[in-house]
């Protein structure tokens, strides 16, 4: 059996880029680890701790996941502006490189693990923080001597054509999602059916009460989701892609 290591931006992502590809090795008896480099917070900790980070935790849960673990870096936003640092923490983006990925492959080289799951190089729709898990994730697993690189992504076609439908629908601002982002389709190594996990990645989704309960269009998205039946949300989101780093068979 491997451990798999899934390296994530902030809260919620390990839902829907990698949930049901977590959840079925888990079922399969595989063990699994989710580390995220941000708690999701833009501004200091709260005395009682990052909520997003216990949303987390219950997202985990519910995929069957081992161990939850975070690096300590604050959200960078997604805005035009890199804001300051927060007094308590650093924001990833800002995070020196070298020094994340030391961080991430001490969990890596603890861990021993087998796979680590990261982010394709335009860190899917180009998320600061997702661009930075891309460059993290490969100098760790080159730092630790991880095997597997597999970068989880999107065909780039599918993503645009969907965002086409959702403007013409008015269910996006045309500045929300740039086009041409994630990875073609020919270029993706690894395609994972999940659709038999569509109810653990479903109640993953749900666990995240600050996006469900959120009042953005992203969080309208979300609602609409959870409350499908889960076969449909499986024909929606049963399936996940990788790219394999280049690394691999070096
Ligand atoms: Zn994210």
């Amino acid at each position: 059996m491997a451990t798999v290591v899934a390296f994530h931006a902030h809260p919620d992502d390990e839902v829907l880029l990698t949930g049901g590809t977590l959840a079925r090795a888990a079922a399969e008896g595989h063990r699994v680890v989710i580390v995220t480099a941000t708690d999701g917070l833009m501004g200091p900790v709260p005395p009682g701790g990052a909520p997003r980070l216990a949303e987390l935790r219950a997202s985990a849960a519910a995929l069957g996941a081992h161990r939850v673990e975070h690096l300590g870096y604050a959200d960078s936003g997604h805005g035009p502006l890199l804001y300051p640092d927060p007094p308590d923490r650093t924001r990833f983006a800002r995070a020196d490189t070298e020094e994340a990925a030391r961080r991430l492959a001490a969990l890596l080289r603890e861990e021993d693990a087998d796979v680590l799951l990261g982010y394709d190089a335009n860190g899917g729709y180009g998320h600061r923080d997702h661009v930075k898990v891309h460059h993290v994730g490969r100098r760790a697993a080159e730092l630790a001597g991880v095997g597997r690189v597999l970068e989880a992504t999107a065909p780039g076609e599918a993503v645009a054509r969907v965002m086409r439908t959702a403007r013409a629908l008015r269910l996006l601002r045309h500045h929300e999602e740039p086009d041409g982002l994630y990875t073609p389709g020919a270029a993706i190594t690894h395609r994972v059916d999940t659709r038999r996990f569509a109810r653990r990645k479903q109640a993953a989704l749900a666990a995240h009460r600050s996006v469900v309960d959120g009042n953005g269009r992203a969080s309208a998205v979300v609602r609409v989701l959870v409350r499908l039946p889960a076969p449909v949300f499986g024909l929606l989101l049963g399936r996940e892609w990788f790219v394999a780093s280049p690394r691999e068979g070096r």
